[in-house]
């Protein structure tokens, strides 16, 4: 490459040769809008830390997945915030749970509208694990221990569950050994071999989840998710993490937050073959909403770099709360 005669500028001349070269293409088919269902009725709760994300009871849910639908998104991620919570979070797996009725409910009225069921009991447990945990003396300490083998029967009751109200996706989120095996296996022995799993692979114990905990009333009442949860340092711990739920049978595979990991979502593009999803977290959306609403920022302008960027980075599919603006200014620019 020696100039002057390679004028990298030549392709930068003008929209149309820019639009021609252009390598990474952001279309409203990446996009997966999470959505926050309660129990209740008449709810469409602002969540205070996230302008423009709800709370919404079952009742008030129809007109955000109509608006969902019209913008041509294919996909939503339900998570429930419960009326009841107990030790094994049981109402994660009732058959008449807030998400098994919310899927039941957006399935009927929208059968190719994918709904994916996150698959995790936080949301669902009195302590706020993800898992069931057993209280263990140490150096005269209680201390809480996430039981690893034990959760993931209640993490397979969850998701046969979900199945059988109409989920598309199964997408299991905490991080405990072995989880896809177990829910691949349950799947399949409740007649549901044709359910992909989306593995929330590489979940980071991150501090960009806060204002989802917020949302989702899911802070651990004692102590941390660290030990499960991976340690942000590390990336090649990142490989053995998703190698293992490739192995068990994942069909997807999440890396979660995105912002922060873009290099873990380059490495497992390109190490395996299976579609990478990164999960553009809450904390991402509170940043960019706060910086913009301050007029330090171009919310759209700076959205829609991250989410191109984190495509460029090697990720096929996002799940971010930015869906729903995001397609309305892929809309606005044809
Ligand atoms: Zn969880």
């Amino acid at each position: 490459m020696e100039f002057p005669t390679t004028r990298l500028r030549r392709l930068r001349n003008s929209a149309g040769m820019r639009n021609m070269v252009r390598e990474t293409i952001l279309t409203v088919h990446d996009l997966i809008m999470p959505i926050f269902v309660t129990a209740g009725t008449d709810m469409k709760e602002e969540i205070a830390s996230m302008p423009g994300v709800y709370h919404f009871s079952l009742d008030r849910l129809d007109a955000e997945v109509d608006e969902i639908v019209a913008l041509g998104i294919p996909a939503v991620v339900l998570f429930g915030v419960p009326a009841t919570k107990d030790a094994v979070g049981s109402s994660a797996f009732d058959e008449n749970g807030i998400v098994q009725q919310a899927t039941r409910q957006i399935k009927a009225k929208y059968p190719d509208l994918l709904v994916i069921a996150d698959t995790c009991l936080c949301q669902y447990t009195d302590h706020g694990h993800c898992g069931m945990v057993h209280v263990r003396e140490a150096n005269g300490q209680q201390a809480g221990v996430v039981d690893n083998d034990e959760s993931l029967q209640y993490l397979v009751q969850t998701a046969v569950s979900q199945a059988k109200a109409g989920a598309d996706i199964i997408a299991p989120s905490n991080m405990m050994d072995g989880f896809v095996q177990a829910i691949r296996a349950g799947l399949d022995e409740a007649g549901f071999t044709d359910i992909p799993i989306m593995s929330y692979s590489v979940k980071y114990a991150s501090a960009f989840y806060g204002p989802f905990r917020d949302a989702a009333n899911s802070t651990p009442q004692f102590g941390d998710r660290k030990t499960y949860q991976m340690d942000p340092a590390n990336a090649r711990e990142a490989l053995r993490e998703a190698e293992a739920d490739v192995i068990e049978g994942a069909d997807m595979l999440m890396v979660k937050p995105a912002m922060a990991y873009m290099d873990v979502i380059r490495v497992l593009k390109d190490q395996f073959d299976l579609p990478v999803v990164a999960y553009n977290v809450s904390g991402e959306y509170s940043m960019i909403k706060a910086a913009s609403k301050l007029g330090w920022i171009d919310e759209k302008a700076v959205t829609m770099e991250l989410l191109v960027g984190l495509k460029r980075a090697g990720a096929d599919i996002l799940i971010t709360y930015f869906a729903k603006d995001a397609a309305r200014w892929l809309s606005d620019n044809h």
